[in-house]
């Protein structure tokens, strides 16, 4: 674990190697695994925006190279997949590199009570001449204090995740708490977290981007708040972009699934969740938990699993801030309800009394409905030069137009009369 003396971050902070070695031109990115399910892998090869091949085929101005060591994704196996991980390790990789970390940290130290281990990727040598498979959590650690940057992706990386829930007997951990509070990276970055089970692909390859045109010196350090997420990603709750927080809002629940409006009652955490999925969706714009029926269970949040269980049963936060919508939605939405009947309505409806669809009978409103709409329209219009039925001018330049069409149409009964006429004769 490193303990590299504590870099003051800031928007103004330079970074030393641009300034001193010239900008990054190459970096190695080592994906490590830990005890992960390989989901934040698929949701990253998912990404569009950008995508994981415009990344390492250096699509994006300014971005350095990016060599992808991917456990899953390489074509070499074995040992040559491996070498350039020890070579890291040794030291001896003699390039920038970054670690991305998927899955959770196991305590390997109770695997090797037993002789066994948790997660391990590659081989380590033991100094009787014999190896056993490397704990990703040993590589990790060696790995650390070398990286331009250690990315924590998805939220068994970042929190613990599902492996760290209660009860569980690896004493999972999240790459935070297992490199430490002082932990900074070799160019002075405390662990980047990006969380999400699985997170938005976009989430992740954004995040690497941002963080690679920073270490690049091509761009500013991006927004990150007190627990490492990208800000611009995690700063609202996932209810505020919820396609459904108006029906929350006017207190009109779903009271099983497959129904349009807000699943609160269903178990939907959304109100106090950071996390952009509902704006982002899942994958290029699309799908993402309630944009497809689904209850939001604080997938992003270092208290998931278990502050959030059992799911599918309604938060109990939801009985003050739900009775709140229900008692305030009563009135207010019978109230839109007229306003939009007038917006439903063109100006020559309203004076003509008739809606000429062929798709239904509309209902022209009756002389109450016109009462709140002229007192309505009259608070609406009220301190400002509009006037609702148009100034004195225009009402006369209308009259005027309509006397002109009336004329108009009066010279063409004419010429038709007279037509037909000529037409007898002949
Ligand atoms: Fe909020 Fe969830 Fe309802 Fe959406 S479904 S409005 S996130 S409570």
């Amino acid at each position: 674990m490193s303990n590299k003396d504590e870099t003051v971050l800031s928007n103004e902070h330079t970074p030393l190697f641009a300034n001193e070695s010239g900008p990054i031109k190459e970096v190695h990115a080592f994906w490590l695994a830990g005890m992960s399910c390989d989901g934040c892998s698929v949701a990253a090869v998912g990404a569009k925006n950008p995508s994981v091949e415009q990344l390492i085929n250096q699509q994006i101005p300014g971005l350095p190279k990016i060599i992808l060591h991917h456990p899953v994704l390489a074509v070499e196996a074995g040992h040559r997949f491996m070498e350039p991980y020890y070579k890291a390790v040794r030291g001896e990789l003699g390039a920038t590199y970054v670690v991305l970390y998927e899955g959770s940290v196991a305590d390997e130290d109770i695997a090797k009570e037993t002789g066994g281990y948790f997660s391990a990727m590659g081989a380590q040598d033991l100094d009787d001449g014999t190896w056993r498979p490397y704990p990703t959590a040993d590589m990790l650690d060696e790995l650390a204090p070398g990286a331009a940057a250690v990315i924590a992706v998805g939220t068994c990386a970042t929190w613990g995740g599902i492996p760290a829930a209660i009860g569980n007997v690896t004493n999972a951990m999240g790459v935070m708490d297992f490199l430490g509070k002082d932990y900074r990276s070799a160019l002075g970055l405390p662990v980047v977290n990006v969380p999400g089970c699985a997170p938005i692909g976009d989430n992740i390859t954004e995040t690497i981007t941002a963080v690679l045109m920073f270490l690049a010196g091509v761009g500013p350090l991006p927004e990150f708040d007190e627990l490492g997420r990208p800000a611009w990603m995690f700063n609202e709750t996932v209810h505020r972009g919820c396609p459904r927080a108006g029906s929350y809002e006017e207190g009109v629940f779903a009271d099983e699934y497959g129904q349009q409006e807000c699943l609160v009652e269903l178990g939907c955490w959304g109100p106090v969740v950071q996390c952009n999925i509902a704006r982002r969706g899942a994958l290029g714009h699309n799908g993402g938990c309630m944009n497809v029926g689904g209850v939001c269970i604080g997938c992003t949040m270092p208290g998931f699993p278990d502050a959030f269980a059992p799911f599918y049963k309604t938060p109990p936060g939801k009985f003050i801030s739900g009775t709140a919508s229900r008692i305030t939605g009563s009135f207010i939405r019978p109230l839109r309800k007229i306003n939009q009947r007038k917006s439903n309505m063109s100006n020559r409806w309203l004076k003509t009394g008739s809606i000429p669809s062929g798709w239904g009978h509309v209902e022209a409103p009756g002389v109450v409905m016109k009462t709140i709409h002229y007192f309505y329209k009259k608070i609406q219009t009220s301190d400002t030069p509009f006037h609702p039925g148009g100034t004195k001018q225009q009402r006369r330049l209308q009259f005027k137009s309509r006397s002109v069409m009336a004329a108009a149409v009066k010279r063409s009964d004419k010429r038709a009369k007279e037509t037909a006429k000529a037409e007898e004769l002949l």
